[in-house]
């Protein structure tokens, strides 16, 4: 039973703020789940450049865009040593970068009553070549090698989190969904509300060459934890490199520090508190070398409004200013939550 295998919440990721003047923004932290609920499925429109197996490019139908072309040479699909497939960078990345946007081939929403046989339904009426390669992906619960719909959106589908509001939207990606996980991962995903794409950002430099990865969990859990998640929601061991320390003890006990760091955030009423507890996340990050920006972010729309509220004008705009540079690496330019760091980072003269 798929359902019951997925518990965990994960990903703590992205954080709204609302710089109104005057206006002390209540924090709103979005979760990145990759586990399902129910379903609705709608159908995207084609027009995607996939990478088969081959190497061949194959366009869907309606063309890609020229962004899409130009993403197209920042990376490509191949074998990965014990991984399956997985993305490789064709070029050097900045963080930042974006690395690829795509549109969903499925989406559909976790808290509809909608059937599998709706989904089943919608996914028959897709033209054969999606279907092929929607197909195609990874489905951590076959049996036999027998794949289903239902296991391949279940290990693949993402959440589209939608800036200030709960998101109960999934997508289903075909570039994406070959993303490995890494327990310190290089890249990172943003839901493009506008555009309805989902964003691929470098979140460190990355060399020519190097896998791409994103992380399925919360990777602020110790060693062990972490493996038990991936194995009963994926069904595979992380040999990552963070995984693979011989001597991992100091690492797992920084990461649960911070996980118990992080709920306090959620838990504490007092401002100064929250602040206190906000430098001890970034300190930890740091310390652990996160390459990942979203955690951060999140440290700093706390400190930043924990400082608001304390009236603290020299720790506000330094929590502005790294919010600010988190959120392009997260985010991008466009996005909304980076557009009010820029404003608040404007507002403070700075
Ligand atoms: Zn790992």
């Amino acid at each position: 039973m798929i359902d019951g295998t997925v518990k965990q919440p994960l990903l703590s990721a992205t954080t709204r703020c609302n710089f109104a003047s005057g206006v002390r923004p209540a924090p709103a932290v979005l979760c990145k789940r990759r586990w399902p609920g129910s379903w609705h499925v709608a159908l995207t429109a084609p027009g995607l450049l996939v990478t088969r197996r081959s190497g061949r490019k194959h366009l869907l139908s309606a063309g890609p865009r020229a962004t899409e072309l130009e993403e197209e040479r920042r990376y490509c699909i191949e074998e990965v040593d014990g991984k399956g497939l997985g993305v490789i960078a064709k070029l050097s990345l900045e963080a930042g970068d974006l690395v690829f946007a795509e549109t969903p081939q499925l989406t559909f929403e976790t808290d509809s009553s909608q059937s599998m046989q709706k989904v089943k339904e919608e996914f028959q009426r897709m033209p054969s070549a999606v279907k092929e390669e929607i197909m195609s992906l990874e489905d951590a619960w076959s049996s036999r090698g027998r794949k289903t719909l239902r296991g391949i959106i279940e290990t693949n589908g993402i959440e589209c989190e939608t800036t200030g509001r709960s998101c109960n939207t999934k997508a289903v990606c075909l570039n994406l969904s070959r993303l490995n996980h890494s327990c310190n991962a290089n890249c990172d995903y943003s839901w493009n509300e506008r555009d309805q794409q989902m964003e691929i950002y470098a979140q460190t430099a990355i060399s020519e060459g190097e896998e791409l990865c994103i992380s399925y969990i919360d990777i602020r859990e110790p060693r062990q934890v972490r493996q038990q998640m991936l194995q009963d929601n994926w069904q595979f061991r992380c040999s990552c490199s963070k995984c693979s320390m011989r001597l991992h003890s100091a690492s797992d006990k920084r990461r649960l520090r911070m996980g118990e760091l992080s709920a306090l955030l959620y838990s504490s009423r007092s401002s100064a508190r929250k602040l206190r507890i906000a430098k001890k996340l970034l300190k930890l990050y740091k310390e652990e070398d996160f390459a990942m920006k979203s955690y951060k972010l999140e440290a700093c729309q706390f400190g930043y409004d924990s400082a608001l509220e304390l009236g603290d004008i020299d720790t506000a705009p330094r929590f502005a200013r790294l919010g600010l540079r988190c959120s392009l690496i997260c985010h991008g330019r466009n996005h909304d939550t980076t557009k009010e760091w820029m404003d608040a980072v404007q507002a403070w003269g700075s």
